[in-house]
């Protein structure tokens, strides 16, 4: 389990552990798009295609961090670290990023119940993906959230008009319930919800999560949906805020967990001098935390046959043994 808590971590090590945070059973590596409506100059809103849940970042400031002459790199101390909510902050400089988690408005069961009793269109007719049940549905689970997409946005899109007020025919109960709207006498019509602020709200966020559903189907099918997709990819943006400058042996943009490196609050693709940085004000913040971190640098130091690590090693090894202490490494 990755977890915020432990070492102080540089802005790359934070977000792998940002991408690998979950609470519940259902594990998973978040897949962050940037919101479409949500998120401005002031805090970046990011929706996770897999889940749906909401991570909106707010930070003191943007871009890399003045005060640390040796590389630039914010060390991210975690302030707060509860179900909804990660704060963080530097120890160099007065910069902080508050993170706060929200809930999908529809939950994603709701999604895969309709999916059950529908079927997906797969890249061969032959390789028709069965979703079970004795017959074959023929509704399209496509055709169901396009038509839901389609009423969604008519709602957000209709400001002041009588479309908005549009009365429909109910396609799920669940979902619709969801949305506030209410059935009416005849029981087979549902008439939406008041048009104020906080629905027009709930429909851009239930907007953006119909797409997310869409956007992962999609992979697997030829089918390609009628809104060519608005949604970025959250890196640069991510890059911008958090400063995320430093001389990587490999460019990638989000490296993917290693835990020895995560001890330090590092990344595999950080050069040398960064790790060497990293431990040393890892062992000044928490001297007794020494034996796992040395342990740590050492295991790093075998992995890339680095000599000047291995020499830090040594260098450390023999400082312990001169004041007594004793490290054994593994
Ligand atoms: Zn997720
Ligand atoms: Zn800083
Ligand atoms: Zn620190």
């Amino acid at each position: 389990m990755i977890e915020f808590a432990g070492c102080a971590k540089t802005p790359h090590s934070w977000l792998t552990a940002l991408v690998n945070y979950y609470n519940e059973d259902k594990k998973h590596i978040h897949e962050f798009f940037l919101s479409k409506y949500f998120g401005d100059r002031s805090k970046t809103v990011l929706i996770c295609k897999k889940c749906h849940k909401r991570f909106t970042l707010i930070t003191s400031e943007h871009g890399i961090c003045v005060a640390n002459p040796e590389n630039n790199l914010h060390h991210l101390h975690t302030t707060t670290l509860t179900k909804t909510n990660i704060a963080s902050q530097c120890c160099y400089c007065n910069f902080t990023v508050n993170v706060v988690i929200h809930e999908p408005f529809i939950d994603i069961q709701i999604f895969d119940d309709l999916q059950k009793r529908r079927f997906i269109l797969t890249y061969s007719p032959l390789a028709r993906k069965t979703n079970g049940v004795d017959n074959e549905p023929m509704i399209d689970l496509f055709d169901t959230l396009d038509t839901f997409s389609r009423i969604v946005e008519n709602f957000i899109h209709s400001i002041n008009s009588d479309d908005a007020k549009r009365k429909i025919y109910i396609n799920s109960k669940v979902f619709f319930d969801n949305l506030g709207y209410k059935l009416v006498d005849d029981q087979n019509f549902f008439e939406p919800p008041p048009f104020t602020n906080d629905y027009i709200v709930k429909f851009q966020h239930v907007s953006e999560e119909i797409d997310m559903k869409v956007m992962d189907m999609s992979e697997k099918t030829f089918k390609t949906f009628r809104n060519p997709y608005k949604y970025k990819k959250p890196y640069q943006r991510l890059q911008f805020i958090l400063g995320t400058e430093y001389d990587p042996r490999y460019r990638t943009f989000l490296p993917s967990f290693n835990p020895i490196y995560a001890t330090l609050g590092c990344v595999s693709d950080m050069n040398d001098e960064i790790l060497e940085w990293a431990y040393t004000k890892a062992i000044e913040e928490s001297p007794e935390k020494i034996p796992e971190y040395l342990q740590a640098i050492y295991e790093v130091s075998k992995e890339r046959n680095s000599e000047p690590l291995r020499n830090l090693v040594l260098e450390q090894t023999q400082e312990g043994a001169a004041d007594g202490s004793r490290i054994t490494l593994l």
